[in-house]
């Protein structure tokens, strides 16, 4: 009998629809190709929401319900210059994607910087340095630390006005990131760099700590600890020496923004945001995106290119639905399309040798190569 899953399915704004589009062929041709097979609940989220509501919400009660009832969300974008003058707690972001990864405990977000050989010359890191590109996956806190930690606020002392945050982590939620870094690592190359700053902060010492007793449920992954500032140095003197690090949020949201930069280009960046695992299973709910958004600057003009989204894909099969078979065969028919040449605007040279496709194209040539 077929497998079959419920997926969740949420193009949003801007490019989300057309870049969706081309995904979901691609998820046509994966599934038949594997045996399997993907329910989906096509639902409105971000400014179409906001449109089809008459401003009233970005995250109508049905998409939720929809995404509660699915195995996984695959998310467009969400946000454009039409909704930005909107009360900010209905924005599209503000109102549909924090309340998503509220809703749903996404504690861990997971975002590959993958450079492929054939494109390190969109990455502004010297050729010299990747001459092989890189891909590193980098597994960021999403639920704790400084931006959600207690007390946080203002106050006059001593005559002048004082801010405060605070930078809280709870054992139990270093252990569960810890844990989704090294089943990755198991996953991937068996290298996982924990990122800290125990030189300075309590919080960071408590990390360090629960990640050499984490590690030795993982005996197969060689742990090494980086201070976050000796980190985002070598992550641009040397990424090809990465596979998989890990972090808590505040580091995390600027390391994997300096990951985005080095790869070259936002329209090839997948992400997932995972949360717990599944009943008496090693799959978890989750929620996959491009890493950029929703490019009103190139949207409608069929030119953005689908491989983030094509790539988030990929993840939640992987991540949530088990199909790594499937997942491996999307990773491996996208590196093939660069290979031989295929580019969107946003990773083209103007090259004699590259063939210039728009979405559609991309993804004619993604499936080709997956027959
Ligand atoms: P952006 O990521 O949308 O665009 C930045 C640049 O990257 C643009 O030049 C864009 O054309 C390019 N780009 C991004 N994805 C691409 C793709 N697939 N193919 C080719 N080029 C691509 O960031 P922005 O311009 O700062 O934000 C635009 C809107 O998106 C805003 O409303 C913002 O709030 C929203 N946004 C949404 C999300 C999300 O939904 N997760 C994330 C970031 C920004």
């Amino acid at each position: 009998m077929s497998r079959t899953y419920r997926i969740a399915v949420l193009a949003g704004d801007g490019i989300g629809p057309e870049v969706m589009t081309e995904t979901l062929r691609v998820l046509d041709a994966v599934e038949a190709k594997f045996g399997f097979n993907t329910e989906r609940s096509v639902q409105l989220v971000g400014g179409a929401a906001l449109d089809a509501t008459g401003n009233e919400t970005p995250l109508p009660a049905a998409t939720v319900e929809a995404c509660e009832q699915s195995d996984g969300i695959l998310f467009g974008s969400v946000g454009g210059p039409k909704w930005e003058n909107l009360p900010p707690d209905i924005q599209p972001e503000r109102g549909a994607l924090l309340p998503l990864r509220k809703h749903f405990g996404l504690f861990a977000n997971l975002r590959p910087g993958v450079c492929l050989p054939s494109l390190t010359h969109a990455s502004p890191v010297k050729n010299e340095l990747i001459p092989e590109g890189f891909d590193v996956l980098c597994v960021r806190e999403l639920t704790g630390g400084v931006y959600f930690g207690t007390p946080k606020g203002r106050e006059n002392r001593d005559g002048e006005p004082v801010a405060f945050d605070t930078m809280v982590y709870k054992k139990s939620e270093i252990q569960r990131i810890l844990r989704v870094a090294f089943t990755a690592a198991m996953g991937r190359g068996k290298k996982l760099v924990s990122v800290d700053k125990a030189n300075v902060l309590a919080s960071s010492v408590l990390w360090r700590e629960t990640a050499l007793e984490v590690a030795k449920e993982f005996p197969e992954v060689e742990l090494s600890h980086l201070y976050v500032d000796n980190a985002a140095m070598q992550l641009v003197r040397r990424p090809g020496s990465f596979d998989v690090l890990v972090t808590e949020n505040l580091f995390g949201d600027i390391l994997s923004d300096e990951m985005a930069m080095i790869s070259g280009s936002l329209g090839m960046l997948p992400s997932a945001s995972l949360g717990a695992k599944k009943e008496g299973s090693d799959l978890y709910f989750g929620m996959y995106e491009p890493s950029g958004g929703s490019a009103p600057d190139i949207a409608g003009q069929g030119i953005a290119n689908p491989i983030a989204q094509i790539l988030s894909a990929a993840m939640l099969l992987r991540y949530s639905l088990g199909e790594s078979d499937a997942a491996d065969a999307i990773d491996a028919a996208v590196a093939k399309t660069i290979d031989d040449g295929y580019r969107t605007g946003d990773i083209a040279t103007g090259a004699a040798t590259e063939k210039k496709v728009g979405t559609q194209g991309m993804a004619d040539a993604i499936l080709a190569h997956l027959k």
